[in-house]
């Protein structure tokens, strides 16, 4: 039985069981829920796994299933708490969406269950990627955007680099004014999101700085670029670092900078 982990005045963490190489300790579902009321808003009930749904079911009455974005991790779960708790299902991709309509409007604002929220739309990491600013907790949800430690990944081809550095930008100037805290979707809470996310951005241009500079010493594709540039990096997660070059190579052939 995983416990309910209380972070901010109207949010909690609940850690599902599945712990792994890009998981960290494991999916980060969020409970939100506002000091007079009784109904919750669960952000990325997670994976089908252990009895994590049951668990979910369990914690009281749910207004709404959010989805920060539609990698399995994060979304397997919500038709099955849907059919359990009759709560709909709201996500940027409308194939997610079950009795809502996707989440379309930037800085569209929600209040569910005494709680409100501004939705900004943060593609990169993949395509449907969405944060959502929890007021007034100034607590920022995060998804794969940015975890709680080490870097996140683009997803290549969905996720895009440019998308992805226009989106990390934009949450440094919110963090910089209305953030206290980010509740990601892996890994511990980030306390200080504006040192994390310039250093978001340096990696990247970092990152970017070394493919630059391998491809200038030769290497011909995305394979011998992962060998020169992650040799710091265990081995076990060079497909996914490789997911990230053909993201830069990518961003690099359309001219970024
Ligand atoms: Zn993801």
């Amino acid at each position: 039985m995983s416990e309910l982990e209380p972070v901010t005045a109207r949010a909690a963490r609940m850690l599902a069981p599945n712990p792994g190489l890009m998981t960290l300790d494991g999916t980060n579902t969020w409970i939100l829920q506002a000091p007079d009321r009784d109904e919750r808003v669960v952000v990325d009930p997670g994976p089908i796994e252990n009895g994590h749904v049951e668990e979910l079911a369990g914690i009281g009455p749910i207004a709404l299933i959010v989805l920060t974005h539609g990698h399995f991790d994060h979304a397997e779960a919500a038709p099955r708490l849907h059919e359990r708790t009759g709560a709909p299902v709201v996500a940027r991709d409308p194939a997610l969406c079950i009795s809502a309509e996707p989440l379309s409007e930037d800085t569209g604002r929600s209040k569910v269950a005494g709680l409100d929220w501004l939705t900004v739309l943060t593609p990169g990491h993949s395509s449907d990627s969405v944060c959502f600013l929890l007021e007034p907790d100034r607590a920022l949800l995060t998804g794969d955007t940015v975890l709680g430690r080490g870097t996140a990944v683009v997803s290549h081809p969905d996720g895009r680099l440019g998308h992805y550095l226009d989106s990390l930008q934009r949450l440094r100037d919110l963090a910089a004014t209305d953030v206290d805290v980010l509740l990601p979707g892996h890994g511990p809470v980030v306390q200080r999101p504006v040192e994390v996310l310039d250093y978001y951005l340096a990696h990247r241009q970092e990152r970017l700085q070394q493919v630059r500079d391998a491809i200038a010493a030769g290497d011909k594709d995305a394979d011998a670029v992962v060998r020169r540039v992650y040799v710091d990096v265990d081995e076990s997660l060079w497909p996914y670092a490789k997911s990230s070059v053909l993201a830069q190579l990518d961003y690099l052939r359309e001219g970024g900078t």
